[in-house]
């Protein structure tokens, strides 16, 4: 099973165009410069935050921060860590109006997050308030969360989550004032709940850094009667520190 999956996951990995504007496409999907210093997350990590371990504990084990405070998300699973060579391509997604890396993110997705899926009804991303999805034309998490759900094979439900109000930015704000910027900034429309209503749900994003995102989102889901929500992002911060209570 596992060596399967090793044969899928290079095949995922390694897409036949190079999608980062590196100069040389040697690498399939990215140039080989960009490949090399993208650092995947590979097993052991975190079964409640995905954050790396440098020994294998076993089977869901969780690290102190999760221990000590569990989420309102069950399980998490990042691609690969987020830093330089990361936000880069991120970013690209983001304000470059490049929604062609997000198949690429998906495929990351489809690896890092695979066990999480395989137990999961629908995909759901994070959305973005209606002000900014107008003036950034798409969704970042969406536009991973579509071709995930399509690879993954779970149903693709874009409308179960919105964001009632506009949050700005997290950036520059502490764990606690991430918090509390995004509190009840989610909810479940009427029309959608019967949708999430004893599903488990695998929530997209692009990048974790404190949580506070995932939580406010898993939180509205459970409170719309989702069964579990699990959470499957493409890079998330390295230390557990930043990933504060
Ligand atoms: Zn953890």
């Amino acid at each position: 099973m596992t060596r399967r999956i090793g044969a899928v996951a290079l095949d995922l990995l390694l897409p036949p165009i190079a999608l980062d504007g590196g100069d040389r496409p040697q690498s399939p999907g990215l140039s080989a410069r960009t490949w090399e210093r993208i650092a995947f997350l590979e097993a052991p990590v975190c079964d409640g935050c995905g954050a790396p371990f440098e020994y294998d504990l076993g089977e869901g084990a969780r690290c102190a921060a999760c221990m000590a405070r569990p989420r309102a998300f069950a399980r998490a699973r990042a691609a690969c860590l987020y830093d330089e060579h990361s936000r880069d391509l991120i970013l690209k997604l983001k304000h470059a109006d490049r929604p062609d890396l997000a198949r690429l993110f998906a495929l990351w997705l489809a690896r890092a997050a695979g066990e999480l899926a395989q137990d999961c009804d629908v995909v759901v991303p994070v959305p973005l308030h209606r002000w900014r999805l107008f003036t950034r034309r798409y969704n970042q998490a969406a536009e991973i969360a579509r071709p995930l759900a399509r690879r993954t094979g779970l149903r693709y439900r874009p409308d179960a989550l919105v964001r009632a109000r506009d949050t700005g930015t997290q950036g520059g704000k502490s764990a606690r004032g991430r918090r509390m910027n995004v509190r009840g900034a989610f909810r479940v429309p009427p029309r959608a709940a019967c949708r999430i209503a004893g599903k488990r749900v695998l929530l997209v994003d692009d990048v974790l850094t404190t949580g506070a995102t995932a939580e406010a989102c898993a939180k509205a889901l459970l409170k719309a009667g989702a069964a579990a929500v699990d959470l499957a992002v493409v890079a998330r911060v390295r230390e557990a520190a930043h990933f504060a209570i």
